[in-house]
């Protein structure tokens, strides 16, 4: 039987890396992405390079529409299969000092992660909980854990989204679905391209950047059947900044 995994951010940084490592524990891997195809194709070119296989599924977590309609079509199409890792890895940054912040910068960073997270579990759980088997991973950040200046919206929608991995993971716990977060500190992506890496690294214990394929060391484990006790955590990957 086929074992099937979304990613959603599949196309770049630690989305991409969480997928090679999926792959590699076996399962048949959906990238998701919302703009960037030839990105995409590359991620699926790695996956096939690693020997099992995936397919590129197309949407914008933020758009409730979007996610019921592409989720639904793929369900449609697999009536004896189910999804039974979902890793929600999209976000995005839009920096600012909230005095100067636009509306349209709170309301899309906290429809990417705390609404993308709401719009793709919330389907994908019926079945898992028919199935008695599950794993619900969630990429936070540091900043929603201690709150970052000039990120008031992406703090908040990480924070948001720990509160409800922990909700979450006691409606599902006795049904055998797992439910964690990974909250990582600096880790070298696109996203994190406009920083400073030199002088942030010397504020970090580590001396250093963390890389996407730590992080998705860490997502496989929690994803796996070997983490079936761990569920309600947040488990930080940031080379020792508290
Ligand atoms: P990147 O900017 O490198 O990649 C972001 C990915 O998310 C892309 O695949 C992008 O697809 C996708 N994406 C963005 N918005 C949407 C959307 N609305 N719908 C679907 N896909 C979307 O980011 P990282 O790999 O660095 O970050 C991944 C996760 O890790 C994020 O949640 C981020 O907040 C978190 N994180 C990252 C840290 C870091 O230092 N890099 C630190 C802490 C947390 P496309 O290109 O098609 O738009």
């Amino acid at each position: 039987m086929t074992r099937y995994a979304l990613v959603t951010g599949g196309s770049r940084g630690i989305g991409r890396a969480v997928c090679v490592k999926l792959v590699e524990a076996g399962y048949h891997v959906l990238i998701n992405y919302r703009a960037d195809e030839a990105a995409a194709e590359e991620t699926l070119a790695e996956v096939r390079k690693v020997g099992s296989d995936g397919e590129l599924l197309r949407f914008d977590v933020a758009d409730a529409g979007a996610v019921e309609k592409a989720l639904g079509e793929w369900t449609a199409a697999h009536e004896e299969d189910f999804i039974e890792v979902v890793v929600n890895n999209a976000g995005c940054r839009k920096d600012n000092l909230m005095v100067f912040m636009p509306t349209e910068d709170w309301n899309m960073v906290l429809q990417t992660s705390l609404g993308g997270f709401f719009n793709v579990t919330r389907p994908l759980l019926q079945p898992m909980l028919t199935h008695r088997r599950g794993h619900v991973v969630n990429i936070v950040s540091l900043s929603g854990i201690k709150g970052l200046p000039g990120q008031v919206n992406y703090s908040a929608a990480k924070g948001g989204l720990i509160a409800a991995t922990k909700a979450l993971a006691q409606e599902v716990a006795k049904r055998g679905v797992t439910v964690n977060a990974v909250a990582p500190g600096y880790v070298e992506t696109d996203m994190t391209a406009d920083l400073d890496r030199k002088t942030l690294s010397k504020q970090i214990p580590a001396g250093r950047f963390g890389r996407p394929d730590e992080v998705a060391d860490l997502v496989a484990f929690l994803a796996s059947d070997k983490a079936a006790y761990i569920t309600g955590e947040v488990v930080s990957i940031n080379g020792g900044i508290f």
